[in-house]
């Protein structure tokens, strides 16, 4: 990468004196942020393909949401929820029509609404299956990422990522991400749930095989165990439908979202399920101070009519062959493999051309802010309202670094 201006050493030396190395951010100090582009500190622009993991999926201070965000702030702020405020029912309403579940609880962050989740089925196995006190478990799937809890890091694949955090939380079994026989034979008497992604984003952008969510529901379904979809990266519309399991025409038990069910500007996170699985908390069972407070709600609101019109699902399918045939096109040319839906992809990276941080390396250089996930892998996650010029922008760019990647081996 280029040489940092002395403004950018400054920011990055401050951060590591005084902050926590548990990331170890890329050299890009930024400052500013509008639709799919960012700018640094020294007024570089960058098309923002990762847009905060995919919190921001309509695009960094989008003017509509901040100014809904703004007049709520104004009017009121936070109240907890020992008394009733406006908004809550009005966005509980939006978001169970939305998803087709019954009832929503309201947390701020991706780990906490899959701790929800994890609680809510566990009570479940026991107040309604059955289960004896403290033996409930919850097939989980190899490479997941839930979050980073304690609780939730008990079943990482992430050595790295667990390394020196135990003892961890027993009750969890871990099975292939795609394979239903897996599932099918890992249920016992105790199982309460299965966890997923639907696409496992962290992963990689890894999609099962089609019809998996379905045959995982028939298999809950019959052996009375809850299907919990983790939607915190996939939902919201990242995927095409405003729920990925939408895509199969199916209803989990317990669905958790977070990310951009506030447009990204506020961290705010649900669980959603049937009456069934919701009615197991009683007052006093779980709780949050900030969870489900009047800004909070006024943003997911505001999302969900947003995707309830469907037209940036629309937006998103429409422009998605003027990304997946650009980077398909370089398949056997120091691609190996483009999976993804709508304007979210995974790409492996040909290790002949080097690791997946050097491609990304050269295209931020090259004014594409970009990250890998594995290795090998790449995620591209444009904003759902990208333009097709920004898409045809990127594609040129990467297209560009491979090829010259690419044409520099065959040299
Ligand atoms: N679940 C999934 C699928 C995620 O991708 C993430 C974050 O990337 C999380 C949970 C954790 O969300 P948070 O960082 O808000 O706790």
């Amino acid at each position: 990468m280029s040489e940092l201006s002395s403004r950018a050493s400054a920011e990055i030396e401050l951060v590591n004196e005084h902050g926590t190395n548990n990331y170890g951010p890329l050299p890009v100090v930024l400052a500013e942020g509008k639709g799919a582009w960012v700018t640094d500190v020294d007024g570089k622009r960058y098309l923002d393909a990762v847009m905060a993991y995919s919190a921001a999926n309509f695009g960094h201070s989008n003017d509509k949401f901040i100014d809904i965000a703004c007049a709520q702030m104004r009017k009121l702020d936070v109240t907890s929820r020992a008394f009733y405020a406006t908004g809550f029912g009005e966005f509980a309403e939006a978001i169970t029509k939305l998803s087709g579940l019954d009832r929503v609880l309201m947390m701020n962050t991706g780990a906490e609404a899959n701790e929800t989740a994890i609680k809510a089925a566990r009570k479940w196995g026991y107040k309604v299956k059955g289960v004896p006190a403290d033996e409930a478990k919850i097939i989980v799937m190899h490479g997941n990422f839930h979050g980073r809890t304690t609780t939730i890091m008990s079943f990482s694949d992430d050595e790295n990522a667990r390394d020196g955090f135990g003892p961890f939380t027993p009750g969890f079994v871990k099975v292939p991400f795609g394979d239903t026989d897996a599932i099918e034979a890992a249920i016992d008497d105790n199982t309460v749930a299965v966890l997923l992604e639907p696409i496992q984003g962290e992963g990689g952008v890894v999609v099962p095989p089609e019809g998996y969510l379905k045959r995982v529901r028939e298999i809950t379904q019959r052996a009375n165990v809850l299907m919990i979809c983790d939607e915190v990266q996939t939902g919201m519309g990242r995927t095409g439908t405003p729920f990925r399991f939408q895509a199969e025409g199916i209803l989990p038990d317990i669905v958790t979202c977070a990310k951009s069910l506030s447009a990204g500007l506020y961290p705010v996170s649900a669980v959603l399920g049937s009456n069934e699985v919701m009615n197991v908390f009683t007052p006093g069972t779980h709780g949050s101070t900030f969870g489900g407070n009047p800004v909070a709600t006024a943003l997911g609101k505001a999302v969900c009519d947003e995707l309830a019109t469907g037209k940036w699902q629309a937006h998103a399918e429409e422009l998605h062959p003027v990304l997946f045939d650009g980077l398909r096109a370089l398949l056997g040319r120091g691609v190996i493999e483009v999976r993804g839906v709508a304007l979210w992809a995974g790409v492996d990276i040909d290790p002949a051309i080097g690791t997946a941080a050097e491609v990304v390396a050269e295209l931020i250089e090259r004014g594409i802010l970009i990250k890998n996930t594995r290795p090998q892998s790449i995620r591209v996650a444009l904003p759902i309202v990208v333009s097709r010029e920004e898409i045809e922008l990127f594609v040129r760019e990467f297209t560009a670094v491979i090829e010259r990647r690419w044409n520099e081996r065959q040299a």
